[in-house]
């Protein structure tokens, strides 16, 4: 309890862009190869993603939604080596509080069948009317089949608050881009359209041999592809940081600025980090450019600020300054020995 106490303000779910990163972050945590992911309306008629990771276990499914029950946090310690993504416990009871109804069957790999089990404010309700709110026996393979419906519908100051539904899906579309890139080059696969389209505008498959530089390609063209610059991966021991990733060369204009920053296989933001980024850029192209930029940064947990802004994912960490500089250095290394 002392744990829950120590988090900060609980977790508030904006809009479906956040909803669903926290559900892909659930789908990672949980070893899924491949995250299938629908939504209607801009995901505020139904949010829908299905994963082939470990499941949950019929007895876990009661404590699904219930407000920091987690399986990922049990000590203080356990937050400050924050090891995979989620840590609260909170994002899915959020969802639940948020939406008219959300489903889920899963199936763990130890049983022959699947459960289904729904949920309105946190807590198990039944699945049809008059049933009992048990989790009920059904066929699935193995992995989580969420889907939330009518989200923010009791939420009326959230929903005037939102863009219409194709700025929500453009936005959504976003978070599924970056995880694409960033997860597509370690073997899992990703795909998103919408419910009532038979196009799919997102597909990376679940394969060993797709890299990093492909998953970009199929996410953001190939014509962004070609023109990136690799940066090699760069170790520094004083700091235990390892930098890798793919930025824009200073002779190319990006559609729009880009930049994904994932730090410890997290999709996160430094505020700081990016504008530094941007202002190095901004030296170099010309007028009007834009850079894409795609950082992929491993820092000592301990030394990350998991004091986060839940929704905005901003991410402090120690010797910041001295290690953004090193980055920015690199970078502009970088940069100028593809110029040459
Ligand atoms: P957290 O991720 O912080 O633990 P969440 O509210 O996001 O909290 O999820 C609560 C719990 O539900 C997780 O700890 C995990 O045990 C389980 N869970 C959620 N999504 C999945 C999934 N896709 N596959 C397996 N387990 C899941
Ligand atoms: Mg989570």
């Amino acid at each position: 309890e002392d744990v829950v106490n120590r988090i900060a303000a609980g977790e508030i779910i904006h809009r479906p862009a956040n909803a669903l990163k926290e559900m892909i972050e659930n789908s990672l945590d949980a070893g899924a190869k491949m995250i299938r992911i629908q939504l209607r309306d801009g995901g505020l008629k139904m949010l829908q993603v299905q994963d082939d990771g470990n499941g949950v276990a019929y007895n876990d499914l009661p404590l699904l939604c219930q407000r920091f029950a987690t399986s990922k946090l049990r000590t203080f310690s356990d937050l400050q080596n924050m090891t995979t993504f989620g840590f609260r416990g909170e994002a899915l009871a959020s969802i639940s509080y948020v939406s008219a109804n959300m489903n889920v069957v899963s199936r763990t790999k130890d049983s022959e069948i699947a459960y289904k089990a729904s949920y309105a404010n946190g807590t198990l309700v039944p699945v049809k009317p008059g049933q009992s709110s048990d989790p009920k026996p059904c066929a699935g393979s193995q992995g989580t089949f969420i889907t939330a419906e009518d989200l923010f519908f009791n939420v009326p100051q959230r929903k005037r608050a939102l863009k219409s539904a194709s700025d929500e899906y453009a936005m959504a579309l976003d978070v599924v881009s970056k995880y694409a890139v960033h997860y597509g080059g370690r073997g899992v696969g990703f795909s998103c359209k919408k419910a009532a389209s038979a196009m799919v505008d997102l597909s990376v498959p679940s394969s060993s041999s797709t890299t990093t530089l492909d998953a970009i390609g199929v996410v953001y063209g190939s014509k962004v592809s070609k023109e990136l610059i690799e940066l090699q991966q760069f170790n520094n021991s004083a700091y235990g940081t390892q930098l890798r990733g793919y930025i824009s060369s200073p002779n190319w204009n990006a559609r729009r600025s880009v930049f994904l920053l994932f730090i410890n296989n997290r999709l996160v933001d430094s505020p700081a980090l990016r504008r530094a980024v941007l202002a190095l850029y901004a030296n170099i192209l010309p007028k009007g450019y834009h850079p894409w930029v795609y950082l992929d940064l491993h820092i000592e947990e301990s030394n990350v600020d998991v004091n986060v802004h839940p929704t905005k994912r901003e991410v402090h960490f120690l010797h910041e300054e001295d290690i953004i500089e090193e980055i920015c250095t690199k970078m502009q290394d970088a940069l100028t020995m593809a110029n040459n």
